[in-house]
């Protein structure tokens, strides 16, 4: 690939196509600092909290574990690792509810916490990252189980193996209304963002990191300000970004910031660029220093329907209703408990599943506000939706083409390109749960695909079984052939040498009468001498 200069970031920042602002609701949860949780009596830890595959299990029921002990290791070179929130024993190892959109369940390790507390034993690198290869400090990245934090999961250490990035950008964007988490953690812990974006930066060899917050964060870009320039490197700038939502997007921050689009397709690294939430850069800090994996994260409870909205550390595995719980629990006007924000959250059917590592904010909301509606009006083609589309997309059209299945058209529309922002659905006036059709029908997508390619392979699997079988049969044959040949061979070998006995002792025969006919003759002859 060619090598790329580190991008400029433009004086005039790039405004991205569509988008909306929308009342922020942020104050609800930033009044107090961060809060800590009692520990629970039981976790459940999910072996699939990320992009890529299941992670696969190290223990088993009965096992005592130690915290942070990884549970699972990944499953593939895309996936990542689990580790156990606390200190206590395996008691299961089964199906369970997790959070996710398509609503279904997946394996989980439940552990009974012991309440001791005890850590495995851990060795942090600490300052040493300076004199450690890239490889290596990936690794310890992917043992520490970190994912992207920002939603997307996509396990950080496989991003990190570009290598043709001058830019890293930190993106401390938090668009969407009511989530305050990454907010928090750069006030309260902006040295321990930069050292991680430090850490980034020497991994994967950046000349310069950006790190991009909204205006409306004046703490946190305060609080980030003041270690940067105590670095005095010139490594890092801030960069302050107009509050529009999505300007969080990967595709639409690296735009804004460099006026260059992503080409579709395409990864950010083909401009130089790489991405990181700042909480993914807090949580690389937390295993190179302190030889910490993954198991906490920041989740902000909110919302109208919860009583005391706030900020709380939350070890993973925690069921939510014990978050509600520490919240000062439900409102009597609560009414639907959503997994993020109002715009690209889902619905969740109980509150007691278990935190996961996607888990950036729970959100209840009171019944006057609820944006998921149950019944929608036709689309009158008022065409709002394509105005507010940042991805150029015809949202209308995606919607008649997901109502009536047509893969085809869906795909030459690009569905596959929609980012789930919700922007579409938002002003909708016939308030139609746009983003939930899209859902259904990537997910209807991706499941005929993989149906495709399992008869695929169950077919070419017979096909093989079949050519095995005849290849068998053929070398059956053939040695059968071989062997018939082998015997006429040898039968004809032998008559041919019971041939020729039989002739040789025909000829001494003839000869031994030859000779007695002779001998008659010679005394024959001497009786007539003699006579
Ligand atoms: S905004 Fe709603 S009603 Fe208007 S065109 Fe789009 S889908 Fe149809
Ligand atoms: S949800 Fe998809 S189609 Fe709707 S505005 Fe966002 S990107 Fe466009």
């Amino acid at each position: 690939m060619k090598q790329s200069k580190a991008l400029t970031v433009e004086k005039e920042l790039t405004k991205i196509d569509g988008g909306l602002t929308l009342v922020a609701y942020k104050h609800l949860s930033t009044g107090a600092a961060v809060s800590s949780m009692q520990q629970s009596k039981q976790y459940i830890v999910p072996l699939q909290q990320h992009i890529g595959a299941i992670s696969q299990p190290l223990v088993k029921t009965g096992d005592r574990v130690l915290k942070g002990q990884m549970l699972a290791k990944p499953g593939d070179l895309v996936s990542a690792a689990v580790h156990a929130p606390v200190s206590g024993l395996v008691t299961d190892i089964k199906a369970h509810d997790i959070p996710h959109a398509s609503g279904l369940s997946d394996l989980c390790i439940f552990i009974e916490n012991d309440f001791k507390d005890e850590w495995v034993e851990r060795h942090p690198l600490g300052d040493d990252y300076n004199q450690t290869n890239s490889s290596s400090m990936r690794k310890i990245v992917r043992d520490a189980g970190i994912v992207g934090l920002g939603g997307a999961t996509f396990p950080s250490s496989v991003k990190q193996t570009e290598m043709n990035v001058k830019t890293l950008i930190l993106n401390g964007i938090e668009c969407e209304p009511y989530i305050t988490c990454d907010d928090v953690l750069m006030r309260e812990h902006a040295r321990e963002v930069i050292s991680g974006a430090d850490i980034i930066g020497h991994i994967i060899k950046a000349r310069q990191c950006i790190i991009a917050v909204e205006d409306n964060k004046p703490e946190a870009i305060k609080a980030l300000q003041s270690v940067i320039d105590e670095d005095g490197t010139g490594f890092f700038k801030i960069q302050a970004v107009p509050t529009i939502y999505p300007s969080g997007g990967e595709k639409q921050l690296i735009q804004i910031l460099t006026g260059q689009e992503v080409p579709k397709g395409r990864y950010p690294a083909e401009l130089g660029v790489l991405c990181h939430n700042v909480a993914t850069a807090y949580a690389i800090h937390r295993a190179v220093h302190h030889a910490e994996p993954l198991i906490s994260r920041i989740v902000t409870v909110t919302g109208h329907g919860v009583t005391q909205p706030q900020n709380i550390e939350v070890l993973i595995g925690t069921a939510m209703h014990t978050c509600i719980e520490h919240a000062g629990g439900y409102t009597d006007e609560s009414d639907e408990l959503i997994m993020g924000g109002p715009m690209m959250g889902f619905s969740l059917n109980s509150d007691a599943l278990p935190v996961v590592k996607a888990t950036n904010c729970l959100l209840v909301t009171a019944r006057e506000e609820n944006p998921h509606k149950q019944h929608h009006m036709p689309c009158i083609r008022c065409g709002k939706c394509v105005e507010v589309c940042p991805v150029r997309l015809l949202p209308q059209q995606l919607y008649w083409y997901a109502s009536s299945q047509n893969v085809d058209r869906l795909t030459e529309h690009n569905l596959f390109d929609c980012i789930e922002c919700g922007c579409c659905a938002y002003v909708c006036p016939s308030e139609i749960p746009l983003v939930q059709y899209y859902r259904h029908a990537k997910t209807t997508i991706w499941q005929q695909e993989r149906e495709r390619k399992s008869s695929d392979i169950s077919r070419e699997r017979h096909e093989a079984h079949q050519q095995r079988l005849d290849k068998i049969k053929r070398e059956r044959e053939e040695k059968l052939r071989k062997k018939r040949e082998l015997l006429k061979k040898k039968a004809d070998a032998q008559a041919d040498d019971k041939g020729s006995s039989n002739k040789s002792s025909k000829q001494a025969a003839i000869a031994e009468a030859i000779a007695r006919a002779q001998a008659k003759k010679t005394e024959r002859n001497k009786n007539k001498e003699t006579g």
